[in-house]
C-alpha cells in the first residue's frame, strides 16, 4: 500500500544522534549538546513546581480547550481568549495552519533556507512551494510579494529566522503586511521573540487590528526551556483561530505541559536573566568570529551560524569528537557554515577555544 504520492518525496525528521549513544561510540565522559537550540539553562523553578503539582491527576484528560493557560496567557499578551490555539509545540500549530490552508490547488511561499517545517507539511498537503532564498541571511520581502498570486494561500515569515538569527525590523514587516493581498495569511514564526534584544523588532500582536490575516506563533520550548513537554501556541485574529480550531486533535496539549507553561509565564526573572546570559554567549563568538575573520551572522535568537572555512561536516566531526554536537550547515543549505547553540559560559569558551584548534589544523593542512 502507497501512502500519498507527496510523502514519497519527504524522508522523516532526523534527529541528532542521542547524547548516551554518542559517549558509547566515542568513548567520551561528557557531551555537550548545542544543536537544537534548547535553553542551557533548564527550565523556571515555578514551572517545575507545578508539573509536581499536576502529577496526581495523570488519570485524568488535559483540558483540551486550555483554559486556564489561554486565560493566564491571553492577558500576558493583551489579547482576547479565542485569538489562541495551543499546539504539541509550535510545530502542531505550523501542521494545523498548513491542514486548514493547504491543498493541491494552492502555494505557499517561504524563505530558503529557514524552518524546515513550513515546507515539510506544506509537500504532506500537496501544495507549490516556493521558496525565496535568502539575501546576505535576510528575507528578501519583495521577491516574496512577488511570488503571490491567486492560489497563494500561506506566507512564512521566520523572525528571527532559523538557522540565519537574522531578523526582519518593524519598518520592513509593516511595508510587507500592507503589500500582501487580504485573503492571504501571513505567519510570523517567533519563535525565538524571547531572546531577542533589537529594538527595532516588530511587536507584531498590536498589528494584529490592522492585519487580521496575520498569525503569530510562540513557544514554550526556547527561552522558558520546556522543550521535552511539547507546548506552543498560535495568535491571531479569532476568526482565523476559530476556522481552524476543528484541525487540531481534542487533547493535543498535556496536562503536565500545560501547567508548566502556566507556571513558566509567571517567571519574568528566568527570561531576563537566559536573555542577558544568551547575549553575553553571542558577544564572545562575535569577538571569535571578528579576530579570526569568520564570517557570522549577527543572531537575534539563542544561537549563531558561523562559517568554519571549510566543509561542515569536517567542523562537525571535528567538534563531535572533543564532546561537542553541533548543527552542520551541509543539512541547513550552508555547506561551509555551523550552527551552534549558545550554551554555558564554560561551554561556550570551552567550543569557541576547540574552534580555534579546528581552525589551526586547517591552516596546517594549507602549509603541507
Ligand atoms: N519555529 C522555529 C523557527 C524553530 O526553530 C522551532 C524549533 N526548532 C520551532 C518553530 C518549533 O518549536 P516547538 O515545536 O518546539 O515549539
Amino acid at each position: 500500500m502507497q501512502p500519498k504520492k507527496q510523502l514519497l518525496s519527504l524522508t522523516p525528521y532526523k534527529p541528532g544522534k542521542p547524547v548516551e549513544e554518542v559517549k558509547r561510540e566515542l568513548g567520551l565522559e561528557k557531551i555537550v549538546k548545542l544543536a537544537s537550540n534548547e535553553n542551557p539553562y533548564g527550565c523556571s523553578q515555578l514551572a517545575k513546581d507545578k508539573i509536581v503539582e499536576e502529577l496526581s491527576n495523570l488519570n485524568v484528560y488535559p483540558d483540551g480547550y486550555s483554559a486556564e493557560i489561554r486565560e493566564k496567557l491571553s492577558r500576558f499578551l493583551g489579547v482576547s481568549n479565542d485569538q489562541l490555539i495551543f499546539g504539541n509545540g509550535s510545530d502542531e500549530v505550523v501542521q494545523i495552519l498548513c491542514r486548514a490552508y493547504l491543498s493541491p490547488e494552492t502555494n505557499t511561499v517561504m524563505a530558503a533556507p529557514t524552518f524546515p517545517q513550513y515546507r515539510h507539511n506544506a509537500v504532506i498537503e500537496g501544495a507549490e512551494v516556493r521558496e525565496i532564498q535568502l539575501v546576505n541571511g535576510h528575507h528578501d520581502l519583495d521577491a516574496m510579494v512577488e511570488a503571490i498570486d491567486k492560489q497563494t494561500r500561506i506566507v512564512w515569515l521566520c523572525n528571527p529566522n532559523n538557522p540565519t538569527g537574522n531578523y526582519i525590523p518593524e519598518g520592513e514587516f509593516v511595508a510587507f503586511m500592507k503589500k500582501v493581498p487580504r485573503d492571504v495569511l501571513v505567519v510570523s514564526d517567533e519563535a525565538y521573540f524571547e531572546y531577542v534584544a533589537a529594538s527595532d523588532y516588530p511587536n507584531t500582536i498590536s498589528y494584529l487590528n490592522d492585519y487580521p490575516n496575520l498569525v503569530i506563533l510562540r513557544t514554550f520550548s526556547k527561552a522558558h526551556g520546556l522543550a521535552a513537554l511539547r507546548i506552543g501556541y498560535g495568535i491571531g485574529s479569532s476568526s482565523i483561530i476559530q476556522s481552524i480550531e476543528p484541525a487540531r486533535e481534542p487533547f493535543n496539549t498535556s496536562r503536565i505541559a500545560q501547567a508548566a507553561a502556566i507556571g513558566a509565564l509567571d517567571d519574568h526573572s528566568f527570561i531576563e536573566e537566559c536573555k542577558q546570559k544568551n547575549r553575553e554567549g553571542l558577544e564572545l563568538f562575535y569577538e571569535f568570529c571578528d579576530k579570526k575573520g569568520l564570517l557570522y551572522y549577527p543572531s537575534e535568537a539563542n544561537f549563531i551560524l558561523l562559517d568554519v572555512q571549510s566543509d561542515a561536516d569536517s567542523a562537525f566531526n571535528y567538534l563531535l569528537k572533543k564532546g561537542y554536537i553541533v548543527r552542520s550547515g551541509n543539512a541547513l543549505g550552508f555547506p561551509t557554515m555551523i550552527r551552534v547553540t549558545i550554551g554555558e559560559e564554560e561551554q561556550n569558551k570551552e567550543i569557541i577555544a576547540h574552534l580555534d584548534s579546528y581552525l589551526a589544523t586547517l591552516v596546517q593542512k594549507v602549509n603541507e
